[in-house]
């Protein structure tokens, strides 16, 4: 997620524009996407939300270069069809672990909703506060004028060039057979466009608009389209137009899982921190940064997650970048994480505080990536004692992780290790996670755990 330095005070009490000044418009000239970017700007205005409240997720293609026209406001840009699984992530998470404040905004073209179109119908059958504006010119525009599964027939296009001869999905039947609550379908000249998309908005629970407009470039010359035949278009495929859904009284998910889910006895560590509501940190009085490697099937980076659920149940907020090759099954694994008692604003880690080094596949990677080059002195270094190699700078402690707790339970074993000596999370969290994932292993583990903190 990316943010410009702005702040909600540059904006004073009145917001009268979330588009960034001048901006250069990365559309086609005529192009659909500009007149929907306003639209949305001004029901923005409307509502006006602050800022800092608003994420707006966008996917690939032509519509996707719109997160750089808008200022101040949460933006990512995502995968291709995604995007409404990265609003949704978004906005389960706000709802349940934050204040429910964000609004979360897809934009998606027809292209993309076709590809992701299990997300969208997911989103629907969940009903999470999304507001998914699709954005359909027929054609995927960025690609040189491919038919979509949203083509009307006969339309010529570059995969359909003597007609398209399928009948186009209707997306807003789909998405109300899925339950959506709110619905709606209009041209991108629509007068209501503005008041339609800050109704969607507001609205406390899945909105879906699908926002009918021109690809100039590839859709209009091939199928001598113009502003005013979109409406014929829509009705010659039998597609009803307007709001044709308004809103219903379900709950959204986020509010059924607080209330059903959340409530209820249980003996999972996350769900404890989420229902204690971030409880005084313990542990760390500063943020700190752990990197560790190893090996690909040797449990690496499921271990840091469980690191992370006990730095949860500890009141300490968390992030977890996870790294391997494509390959999955071989070569490095590695897990990047941040603990803090206080928000986290940047997840990278230059030099990390400490790192744990548990193969030569993972060594490897860090001499790869120039991270052994750049440890501080004060940088604490677990090494496992069977990698025989020379680190150089840090304060460097080699210990028999593998040796102790075997190749998939040595990454755990290392962070436990780690987790009690420094002191990083709370020690009942911290058995809180890690004892249940452990199952038959528990004793030969704990007794392991017991001989290393003996010697440490
Ligand atoms: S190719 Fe089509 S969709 Fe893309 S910017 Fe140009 S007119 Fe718009």
């Amino acid at each position: 997620m990316t943010r410009t330095s702005v702040t909600s005070e540059s904006f004073g009490p009145q917001v009268n524009s979330y588009l960034i000044d001048n901006p250069l418009w990365p559309f086609c000239k005529g192009c659909g996407h500009t007149m929907v970017i306003r639209r949305i700007n001004e029901a923005l205005v409307s509502l006006q939300l602050q800022p800092q409240d608003v994420a707006l997720v966008t996917d690939i293609g032509c519509i996707g270069m719109s997160d750089g026209l808008f200022r101040a406001i949460h933006t990512v840009h995502t995968t291709h069809g995604r995007s409404t699984a990265f609003a949704t992530g978004i906005a389960l998470a706000d709802s349940v672990l934050a204040e429910k404040k964000l609004k979360t905004i897809v934009l998606i073209g027809d292209g993309g909703a076709m590809i992701g179109l299990q997300h969208l119908v997911h989103a629907a059958m969940l009903n999470v506060d999304v507001t998914v504006l699709i954005c359909n010119n027929f054609v995927y525009g960025m690609t040189g004028g491919q038919g979509s599964g949203f083509t009307p027939e006969c339309f010529v296009t570059a995969t359909t060039p003597d007609g398209n001869i399928v009948p186009p999905v209707d997306i807003c039947e789909m998405l109300m057979s899925s339950n959506a609550a709110f619905v709606g379908r209009t041209i991108a000249t629509d007068k209501e466009l503005t008041s339609l998309i800050a109704q969607a908005i507001a609205y406390p629970g899945f909105a879906a608009l699908e926002i009918l407009e021109l690809c100039t470039e590839f859709a209009v010359p091939q199928n001598e389209l113009t502003g005013t035949k979109l409406l014929a278009v829509a009705e010659q495929n039998g597609w009803s137009m307007g709001l044709l859904r308004a809103g219903t009284d379900r709950p959204p998910f986020g509010k059924k899982y607080l209330d059903n889910i959340l409530t209820k006895p249980t003996q999972s560590p996350r769900k404890s921190a989420v229902r204690k509501n971030l409880p005084k940190p313990m542990g760390i009085d500063g943020p700190v940064s752990l990197m560790i490697v190893g090996s690909a099937g040797e449990k690496v980076q499921s271990a840091a997650a469980t690191l992370c659920q006990a730095a949860v149940a500890s009141g300490l907020r968390v992030t977890q970048k996870n790294d391997n090759p494509v390959t999955q099954g071989s070569g490095f694994s590695l897990s990047e994480v941040w603990l803090s008692p206080e928000e986290i604003g940047f997840t990278g880690i230059d030099r990390p505080d400490y790192l744990v080094i548990l193969s030569t596949d993972g060594y490897r990677e860090l001499v790869e990536r120039g991270v052994l080059l750049r440890l501080g002195n004060t940088t604490k270094v677990y090494i496992d004692e069977s990698i025989d190699v020379p680190v150089e700078h840090g304060k460097v402690k080699r210990h028999a992780y593998r040796k102790l707790f075997g190749p998939t339970l040595a990454a755990v074993g290392a962070l436990v290790h780690i987790a009690r000596l420094n002191r990083l999370v709370d020690s009942e969290a911290l058995d809180g996670a890690v004892q249940p994932r452990l199952k038959n292993d528990a004793p030969k583990f704990n007794q392991a755990m017991e001989q290393l903190m003996g010697k440490s």
